[in-house]
């Protein structure tokens, strides 16, 4: 028992160490990734019943109305947030603004998805201009 004991400080150790190093590179990462999306902004997908339904720039302050209108999406300040919904649960409109590439909205009822996207910016670039 004392033997595994010993062993147990011996990793954690060895652990907060590589929390340390694992921290660092996090940092790392994030600061290059905040970095590139100071300079480009992404885009928003707009995803119903799975199919894409539209792609917005980021950058550009907007008010849509998706899916024929049960969903309001708005997006300003680099952010994208659904401001109104004809759902009954209204999970969509109560979740955060979302602004990093990846994350999402999902309107489960209207079967609605808004989702940041930060490879497409090239494309929405040359269609926008
Ligand atoms: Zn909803």
């Amino acid at each position: 028992m004392e033997c595994d004991e010993y062993k147990m400080t011996g990793l954690k150790k060895k652990d907060f160490l590589l929390i340390i190093i694992v921290i660092c590179a996090a940092l790392v990462v994030w600061a290059a990734f905040t970095f590139f999306r100071g300079t480009d902004t992404g885009s928003v997908v707009v995803k119903v019943d799975g199919e894409i339904e539209a792609v917005y720039s980021l950058g550009e302050n907007r008010e849509v109305a998706i899916n024929g209108g049960t969903n309001i999406l708005k997006i300003s300040d680099g952010t994208a947030d659904i401001t109104k919904a004809d759902c009954p649960d209204q999970i969509c409109v109560k979740q955060r603004s979302i602004a990093a590439d990846h994350e999402s909205i999902i309107c489960l009822p209207n079967k609605v998805v808004v989702e940041i996207s930060s490879d497409r910016e090239s494309g929405i670039d040359a269609s926008t201009n």
